[in-house]
């Protein structure tokens, strides 16, 4: 049987951005385990949603379950760590945020998941953290350092030096820098076998920027997006991860979205933002896309349509 690893920060990350894909491969048979971060405990909520709950995070947590029902995970897991907020809040300082835990801490605590679960395939946050989160980000170098000790391969961070792809094939760039450590000998090729792929995720930016320019003649700033106004569109957007992965998730559009409906306290607040946020992920009815940084992208390979490599 297959196994799928997602590791993101919080509870919807599962949902809103690549729901699809996880639903896909759930309804083909793969063991598909979402690894989360925190509970997302400094989310801000309604006090009204969390009647019958003790706090955010467990709100947050039940919320999570109903989205794995929906997209049929194999099971939920949790990191441990509690949800920093966006840059400058003060859950950053909290003892045991996410923000707070050294890569080294939070890498460890991954390679025991990765340990057990034994995944084919790895997904995480991407070097910018989708829009910026501390959280995300943190978790892109962790998942990045548990390969660097489990496996001795250390992947680099500079992939995004790739140009975007614009056709259906992956630019003539060298590959994403990957380099063994000069400790790898090859007695340890058939450990590098077991290598699980590793992918992140690449929102397509063209959406993005015509949003950009659209926002404003709604009256909102794009500088200042999202139900917190914490969102930046407009540096968001000059954000660059190659798209070398395309997944078809039309058939799944109906178990995303009802796993993003579970994520009732993190909905947008404005129908208009409700639009916004309609229009900018329309293209992910057809397709999710993600960047995989191992194997390494050879130049000219075409644009895959499965994570599993067949
Ligand atoms: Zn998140």
């Amino acid at each position: 049987m297959k196994t799928l690893l997602a590791i993101f920060a919080h509870p919807d990350d599962e949902s809103f951005g690549i729901g699809g894909t996880l639903a896909k491969y759930a309804h083909e048979g793969v063991a598909v385990y979402y690894l989360c971060g925190t509970r997302g405990e400094s989310g801000t909520v309604d006090p009204a949603f969390l009647r019958g709950y003790a706090d955010v995070g467990a709100l947050r947590s039940a919320e999570l379950e109903c989205a794995s029902r929906e997209l049929g995970l194999a099971g939920v897991r949790y990191l441990g760590f509690r949800d920093s907020g966006m840059p400058g809040a003060p859950d950053n300082r909290h003892p045991n945020s996410l923000f707070c835990a050294s890569v080294d801490a939070v890498a460890e605590r991954i390679i025991a998941h990765i340990t057990d679960v034994q995944p084919d395939v790895v997904i995480t946050h991407d070097k910018f953290g989708g829009y910026g989160h501390p959280d995300h980000i943190k978790l892109y170098h962790a998942t990045l350092r548990a390969y660097e000790k489990l496996y001795g391969l250390s992947l680099g961070d500079d992939h995004t030096a790739f140009s975007p792809t614009t056709s259906d094939s992956i630019n003539d760039h060298p590959s994403p820098a990957l380099h063994r450590s000069s400790h790898q000998s090859s007695t340890d090729d058939a450990r590098v076998e077991r290598v699980p792929r590793l992918y992140v995720t690449a929102f397509p930016k063209g959406m993005l920027k015509v949003a950009v320019r659209l926002l404003p003649l709604l009256g909102q700033n794009p500088r200042q997006f999202g139900r917190n106004k914490d969102i930046d569109l407009v540096t968001m957007s000059t954000w660059v991860v190659p798209v070398t992965t395309r997944i078809p998730v039309r058939a799944y559009i109906g178990h995303k979205e009802r796993a993003s409906a579970c994520h009732l306290s993190q909905q947008p607040v404005t129908r208009q933002g409700n639009l916004i946020v309609r229009l900018l992920f329309r293209r992910a009815n057809t397709w999710e896309a993600f960047s995989r940084l191992y194997p390494p992208v050879k130049a000219g390979e075409p644009i895959e349509t499965d994570l599993f490599g067949v």
